[in-house]
């Protein structure tokens, strides 16, 4: 581990800062060119680059979508109870579907649905649960179980579970979270690639090595649009760039490219004009939930101490 990449507490308190508002700014700038066919955003716009709104939902600039809405149900309910509570985040879920949001997936309007009606914490495993809405809203369970790994895999799978009960779902929240805990904890873009040789060593279809450039819903041509970005660009903008210009479902590639590209390269990467245009009560509450769900992380209860180091 390089000196600069290493565990003075005020750098994680900052990467992790960097995780939840980039999540924000990836799903704000996303919105845009969701749905698109790369060649229609290069007729629009040669390059998708600005926070600008618009997309097929007619957003305001800086608008976010349920990405970030529900990662903020999530990241609510934890600094509510001081600690995990799985049905805090179910009732918060519920409470955001009766306020009528601009967008919801239909995998996670059945979850919720199926909470209100029976009470029901998990959802029974579906083979249509293989899409990306469990996985885009992981930075919050990342930040708060950060320094204990069987934590996240617990904390990750049981929130996932709420709306999306299926392996390659499961496989991708458990990825993502351990790549923005250890981006946060200061591994470096070799570790971080290792981490995708895990998931693809027991999940084959996530190899990126040949990316083809589907970026739908689908969480494993979600996942591979973001390794592919990640993986090929050199700092924050390039990667979301990259990925916001896929199109496909690019709000949520957006998001999960900037959760885990904020840790990795710290807010400071995230591009002025990007997180200024972010809706200011959005961002005040990212960034203040960033904080307060790393004080209560097991790595803030050791003092801010990580006995063994990435992991
Ligand atoms: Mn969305
Ligand atoms: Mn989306």
């Amino acid at each position: 581990m390089s000196d600069d990449r290493g565990e003075d507490p005020q750098l994680i308190f900052e990467r992790a800062r960097g995780a939840f508002l980039g999540l924000a700014v990836g799903d704000a700038l996303g919105a845009t060119t969701e749905f698109m066919m790369p060649g229609e955003i290069r007729a629009q716009f040669k390059v998708h680059r600005k926070v600008v709104g618009g997309g097929w939902l007619h957003l305001k600039p800086g608008q976010v979508t349920d990405d970030t809405e529900m990662s903020l149900c999530i990241a609510r309910a934890l600094i509510t109870a001081g600690g995990w509570d799985l049905k805090g985040i179910a009732d918060n879920f519920l409470a955001w579907m009766r306020g009528k949001p601009i967008d919801i997936g239909s995998t996670c309007r059945r979850g919720i649905r199926d909470y209100m009606r029976k009470g029901q914490l998990e959802t029974p495993y579906n083979e249509w649960d293989a899409g990306n809405g469990a996985a885009m809203r992981m930075a919050p369970v990342a930040l708060y179980t950060l320094g204990d790994p069987a934590l996240l895999d617990r904390y990750a799978v049981e929130q996932a579970h709420l709306t999306h009960n299926h392996p390659l779902s499961d496989a991708a929240c458990l990825a993502i979270g351990r790549m923005v805990q250890g981006a946060i904890l200061g591994c470096d873009r070799f570790e971080l690639h290792a981490m995708t040789r895990e998931l693809v060593g027991k999940h084959p279809n996530f190899n990126f090595n040949k990316y083809k450039g589907h970026a739908d819903s689908y969480v494993v041509d979600t996942l591979k649009t973001v390794f592919h970005y990640l993986f090929t660009t050199a700092d924050f903008e390039e990667c979301l760039i990259g990925v916001v210009n896929q199109g496909g479902d690019a709000d949520t590639t957006g998001a999960i490219a900037g959760m885990i590209a904020g840790a990795f390269y710290g807010p400071n990467a995230i591009p002025k004009s990007w997180w200024k245009k972010l809706n200011p009560t959005v961002r005040q509450e990212v960034e203040d939930s960033s904080e307060l769900l790393v004080r209560l992380s097991p790595w803030a209860g050791r003092g801010g101490h990580c006995s063994s180091g990435t992991d």
